[in-house]
């Protein structure tokens, strides 16, 4: 009994792995167990096309990981993380060779939005101001005392009504369309409230954190984290499916970087019958289509800024975008789908061979959708990218099936842990002043849980707080503060 761990974590993802990470920190013995041959989940690097050519398998651009409180805490580069950032954060190509762009700086980007710019300065350039003073309540769970509370009202006001309401007063097609591409971000309608505040904190990023790639892939920031909770003298078990909390030794938690229903199969009667009801009808949202290509050359983009940037939104005018995110919750693939695209090679040419480069893209489609969406993102990149297709050396495409064959968080191919719509992203995966608790030494710790979709850990984060308030310790030290 003396070797048994104190608490086992169900998965690796980067959630699993910083919650294991912050338990071992304040001296609880974590093992995780991992499914998969590789830790990382959604976070993770490999050659899907052709020998000596690194595709993100899952998440590729990281925003949120670069501002994220947790990772900035750990020692992550002394285990290989290093973020990159190409010259240009975003670009969104338009028709006629034009392209509104997110610069690092907020005096650029309001300069390039001609009238729109004004606008831009003060209320994006605001929150990235504010950023330190903000990043508390962007990373925390909603449902508690926020620290600056007047400032996070300001940005609930106007991130709560829906991008379509938000884009009416803008002037220029550039201004609307890069409003519309990030709100698209989220998988629902852009006349949904809520997704404002996602595309302005989006925005802001990338004037505070830049919207980096991680050199070599994102495996790298899987790869730190599981270095960092191996070097505090966590274990990680890889190639462990667990089924059944029978198959893993009695610990004081158990923490799922699981889906919530996946987690209320593997618990099973651990859970009184109405809660695990509620977990079994969790609601998931749209899934995504996703192609990576191998390419000869660089994309040959007709707008000179497109070439310059690590993340592209391609999809045309706002109205367009519009068209495609509601067929998409219609239950429809769009044949002219919104597409975001990273070609990390701008920014860290170590992904391919020589002269030779990577194109990541992915584009909604409706929850466990079959139809091949290969043919038709193809044809948005050759519209703003004459020649794009000749320069294809290989390709890979995966839908929603294969998506949660890899990955079974990946439910229908929903890459945001959950429905968006109605706040979802806050409140989940139920209304309630502790989400991370399911039940007595049971804990969620996945994207399922506030702060929501993207690689950050916070999720992880809070849901080991969780454990260690629930057990009597202080979070900082891992001592026992009441009996
Ligand atoms: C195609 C795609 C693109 C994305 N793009 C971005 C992006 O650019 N930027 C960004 O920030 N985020 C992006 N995301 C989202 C981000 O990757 C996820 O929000 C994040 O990885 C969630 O982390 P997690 O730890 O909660 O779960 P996951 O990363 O999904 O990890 C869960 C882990 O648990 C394991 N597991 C599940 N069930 C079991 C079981 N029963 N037993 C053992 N192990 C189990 C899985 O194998 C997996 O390793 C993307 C995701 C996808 C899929």
């Amino acid at each position: 009994m003396a070797d048994m761990p104190d608490v086992a974590v169900i998965g690796s993802g980067p959630n699993g792995l910083a919650a294991a990470i912050v338990l071992q920190q304040a001296g609880r013995s974590v093992v995780v167990y991992e499914r998969s041959d590789t830790v990382g989940g959604a976070a993770s690097t490999g050659e899907l096309t052709l020998p000596g050519f690194r595709h993100d398998v899952g998440s590729a651009v990281h925003p949120l990981g670069a501002a994220s409180p947790l990772f900035q805490s750990l020692p992550l580069e002394q285990h290989g993380l290093t973020w990159l950032r190409a010259e240009v954060p975003l670009a969104h190509p338009l028709d006629g060779g034009r392209a509104a762009t997110l610069d690092h700086s907020v005096t650029v980007t309001a300069d390039h939005l001609d009238q729109d710019g004004p606008c831009y300065q003060r209320v994006v350039g605001g929150i990235a101001r504010r950023w330190d003073l903000l990043a508390d309540a962007v990373f925390g769970p909603v449902l508690r005392v926020p620290n600056h509370p007047m400032i996070l009202a300001g940005l609930a006001l106007r991130g709560l009504p829906p991008a379509s309401m938000t884009q009416r007063p803008l002037r220029t097609e550039q201004g609307r369309a890069l409003l519309a591409g990030l709100a698209a971000h989220t998988p629902m309608p852009l006349s949904k409230p809520g997704n404002t505040a996602v595309a302005l904190v989006l925005a802001a990023l990338a004037h505070v954190s830049g919207w980096p790639v991680a050199r070599g892939g994102s495996q790298a920031i899987a790869d730190a984290l599981a270095a960092v909770l191996e070097g505090l003298g966590g274990t990680i078990e890889t190639g462990r499916q667990i089924d059944h909390l029978e198959e893993i030794p009695p610990t004081g938690a158990v923490l799922f970087d699981t889906g919530p229903r996946a987690m209320a199969a593997i618990t099973g009667k651990r859970l009184p019958v109405l809660r695990r009801r509620s977990y079994r009808l969790y609601r998931h949202g749209p899934g995504v289509f996703k192609v990576d290509f191998a390419l000869d050359g660089p994309v040959p983009w007709s707008a000179a800024a497109c070439r310059k940037a690590g993340t592209l939104h391609i999809g045309g005018n706002a109205e367009e975008i519009a068209e495609a995110e509601q067929a998409v919750w219609q239950g429809r693939a769009s044949n002219r789908p919104f597409v975001i695209a990273s070609q990390p090679t701008v920014a860290d040419p170590s992904r391919a061979p020589e002269g030779k480069h990577v194109l990541w893209t992915y584009c909604h489609v409706p929850s466990g959708s079959s139809v091949d969406m290969t043919g038709a993102i193809e044809r948005q990149i050759e519209r703003f990218a004459p020649g794009f297709c000749d320069l294809i050396l290989d390709r890979h495409s995966v839908g929603p099936g294969e998506l949660e064959d890899g990955n079974p968080n990946l439910v229908g191919g929903d890459i945001a842990g959950g429905r968006t719509d109605r706040l979802r992203m806050l409140f989940r995966p139920r209304l309630s002043l502790d989400p991370y608790t399911v039940g007595p030494g049971l804990y969620l710790c996945s994207s399922a849980t506030p702060p929501g979709p993207g690689v950050h850990g916070m999720s992880g984060y809070h849901a080991a707080r969780a454990v260690l308030h629930a057990e009597g310790r202080d979070p900082a030290t891992g001592q026992t503060v009441r009996q």
